[in-house]
């Protein structure tokens, strides 16, 4: 049934360096993205997030390669093979019907060249059927989604604030009117008020369009302000998904749980708390058992010597992969390690 489908499907999905197949950035990654839906993938840098959604976009850097997984795409023809697409395919894609926003707003913008003509210049590429007038028309559009006066697209990005060239990021991000925007740090670099303002916006987008969301950061207060959902990343796998309600108020994880201490509230102290001792992993020398142990105040000897199955709660609601929960493990076979 379509309405039952998910938008993005990711199975086993593994990254690894190019000619070294056991440093895996990514390790067998497995989510689905419903249609509407936002979802968190959270975890400290070095966890695998970026390049996750690098993977998603065909856009892993030199040196990187995918070196197992599926993704399917849920398009009007069906559920589309992301995996085996060539470059070209997966440029047709990107922009369409996956963007992303956010990477550095400041560099993504060209400081000479007036916003408006930028934005414009992006639909025409990606939609050669438009012609200037309709362009220009669509970059109104986008103006007021954004919530930014349409007669500012004449002005140059250094006139606009730090909050305000974010907008114009997400602008460009649904130049094309994709399905899915991909969110990396969306707002690491502002102050709270307006990081606020941003997340408000993306909730806002999501529901007037019906889009999907998938927000990359460490931030774990941003992500309860934004997402339905979230999966926890750490050494290249996830951890622990779940709804963010319920993850948040009982995290299942050792990880999870430390992060979640790891972060002041929003609108709470400003202070951070001490940072989670240790750091994680390197990926060209994997830990023999769980990745975590070696920071996990409830490692055992069962812990040190063999890799946690993904577990999955009686309701199907919420998975972890440790030892110590008593749900049985998730059917999605393990990839080997
Ligand atoms: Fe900690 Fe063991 Fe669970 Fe890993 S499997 S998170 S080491 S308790």
């Amino acid at each position: 049934d379509p309405v039952d489908r998910p938008l993005l499907s990711v199975r086993g999905l593994t990254v690894a360096r190019r000619g070294l197949p056991a440093a895996r950035l990514v390790d067998g990654v497995s989510f689905d993205l419903r249609r509407g839906e936002a979802l968190g993938l959270a975890g400290e840098s070095g966890c695998g997030k970026t390049t996750t959604a690098l993977a998603l976009l065909g856009l892993l850097p030199d040196g990187l390669v995918r070196a197992g997984g599926e993704m399917h795409l849920d398009t009007e023809h069906g559920p589309r093979p992301l995996h085996t697409l060539s470059g070209r395919g997966m440029r047709a894609v990107r922009w369409r019907r996956i963007s992303m926003a956010f990477q550095g707003a400041m560099n993504a913008l060209d400081p000479v060249m007036r916003v408006g003509d930028q934005i414009r210049e992006a639909i025409r590429l990606h939609r050669p059927e438009l012609d200037r007038t309709a362009a220009d028309t669509r970059v109104g559009t986008l103006f007021e989604q954004v919530r930014l006066d349409p007669r500012r697209a004449r002005a140059y990005p250094h006139e606009f604030s730090g909050g305000q060239r974010q907008r114009l990021m997400i602008a460009l991000a649904l130049a094309c009117d994709p399905d899915l925007i991909i969110g990396d740090e969306p707002t690491t670099a502002l102050d709270v008020i307006t990081q606020r303002q941003i997340l408000d916006l993306l909730d806002e987008l999501r529901r007037e369009l019906g889009l999907s969301v998938l927000l990359i950061t460490h931030d774990l207060s941003v992500l309860a302000e934004t997402c339905d959902r979230i999966a926890v990343m750490y050494a290249g796998r996830i951890v622990e998904t779940g709804s963010v309600d319920e993850v948040y108020r009982d995290p299942r994880h050792p990880y999870t749980r430390r992060l979640l201490a790891s972060f002041p509230a929003v609108g709470g102290p400003r202070e951070l708390p001490p940072p989670i001792p240790g750091s994680p992993p390197d990926p060209a020398a994997p830990e023999p058992g769980c990745a975590f142990a070696p920071r996990c105040d409830r490692a055992d000897d069962v812990c040190r010597t063999s890799p946690p199955a993904a577990r999955t709660a009686p309701d199907g609601t919420r998975t972890a992969r440790c030892h110590l929960l008593p749900w049985p493990a998730t059917s999605t076979p393990e990839p080997a390690r």
